[in-house]
């Protein structure tokens, strides 16, 4: 007899005509989230998705340590299995969900039966398995309307099951319920962060990095690798681009005024990353921009860069602070890497004063004398990738 884990479902829940779809998209993630972890049955009743081991090799811990991570759950137990005697399912509870007990002021029991002949209401079930966890637990008084725990007893077709609290799922929608996009992936903190907010949206995300060697050395690309590899758990396996950007910034270098050089690099980025997106049946491009945050990241110099791309510009972190940023990349938990010290593209050739005010015009004057379809066409066919 194994343990069992409850996926409960997050906003799918609110969606009218597109639940269906919904639903089967967070079965086929979760599914495809479990393969490492053994053999798995699923099936959904009442926004909750049913995960069964189906033989004993199943390794429950880790299938729920992994669906922590699987957008679109909004909390998961993991429900520990027993006969189906009601002695039994009280012994079970009495052990099992000792810590609950301990914690909670108050506690009710509900259950529910599938199995319609097991001998017992489900009323009855309830108050006997409530009456032995309170003898047990003397501390944790009754308390059917307000408490603080509730214990769930399942009395399903080959066992009976006994949960308490649920842990907290990663929230969100089934990544790839709400299309695709491009996420702009540099080896700071801040864009993987905005690429784990928008796939937690349902967004299927396909980093790209752009990366200026000899400029930035491997270490550099390693290092977005693995920040790449820590999003997949949440994301789904990932496929990262690597665009070769040495060329376009030695002809900013040589051709354009130093205090458009960040400008008119961010500008190729936008369009390289948009003829991509386009061309992989993306709707989206993401960053990791934050209003003020450097000169590059003012309102002036985000429309001047943006104009370039046809598709939006998504900017999930514009608003947050800098603390609140590196929150989110603990809990995420890429916030070590990112911290490893190792250039990006973006901090070469930096200049020193850069345009404050950038305007479209003078961004189109200082790219006069660049092709700019060349440049953009030659770093769009050289991307090369890396699965995760
Ligand atoms: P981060 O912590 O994400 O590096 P940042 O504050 O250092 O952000 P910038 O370096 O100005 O900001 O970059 C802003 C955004 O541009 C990044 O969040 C990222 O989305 C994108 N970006 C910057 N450098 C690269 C790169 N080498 N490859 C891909 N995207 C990049
Ligand atoms: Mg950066």
């Amino acid at each position: 007899m194994n343990d069992i884990i409850l996926l409960k479902q997050g906003e799918i829940v609110l969606k009218g005509l597109n639940k269906k779809s919904f639903e089967q998209r967070l079965s086929a993630n979760a599914a495809r989230r479990l393969k490492p972890f053994g053999n798995f049955k699923l099936y959904t009743l009442q926004s909750t998705v049913y995960v069964e081991p189906q033989d004993e090799n199943a390794d429950v811990a880790g299938a729920f340590e992994a669906l922590k991570k699987l957008f679109g759950v909004i909390s998961l137990t993991r429900a520990a299995a027993c006969e189906k005697d009601r002695d039994a399912i009280a012994a079970k509870a009495i052990e099992y969900l000792a810590g609950d007990m301990r914690r909670a002021a108050s506690f009710k029991v509900e259950t529910h039966r599938s199995d319609k002949r097991f001998p017992m209401t489900s009323i009855q079930l309830s108050q006997y398995v409530g009456g032995l966890l309170a003898e047990a637990y003397p501390e944790t008084r009754v308390d059917v309307h307000n408490p603080e725990l509730v214990v769930h007893v399942e009395v399903r077709d080959l066992a009976a099951y006994v949960h308490g609290s649920p842990a907290p799922g990663a929230g969100g929608m089934p990544v790839g319920c709400n299309g695709s996009a491009v996420t702009l992936l540099s080896g700071g903190i801040d864009s993987p962060v905005s690429s784990w907010m928008i796939a937690r949206r349902g967004v299927k995300i396909i980093p790209l990095h752009f990366y200026a060697f000899p400029y930035t050395g491997e270490a550099a690309k390693e290092k977005v690798i693995s920040l790449a590899r820590l999003l997949s758990p949440w994301c789904g396996a990932l496929r990262l681009g690597i665009v070769p950007f040495t060329h376009i910034q030695e002809s900013i270098r040589d051709n354009c005024p130093e205090e458009y050089f960040t400008i008119v690099m961010r500008r190729f980025m936008m369009r390289v990353a948009d003829r991509f997106a386009r061309d992989n049946g993306c709707g989206a491009l993401v960053t990791g921009e934050n209003l003020g945050q450097v000169a590059s990241q003012t309102m002036p110099a985000m429309a001047v860069t943006e104009s370039v791309a046809q598709l939006p510009v998504l900017r999930p972190l514009v608003g947050f602070d800098k603390a609140e940023i590196v929150a989110m990349a603990r809990k995420i938990g890429t916030f070590d890497t990112s911290i490893l010290p190792y250039e990006d593209c973006c901090t070469v050739f930096t200049p020193r004063h850069p345009a404050l005010r950038p305007t479209l015009e003078k961004a189109a004057e200082a790219e006069q004398a660049l092709d700019v379809e060349a440049l953009t066409e030659e770093a769009v066919m050289g991307i090369t990738h890396v699965a995760v």
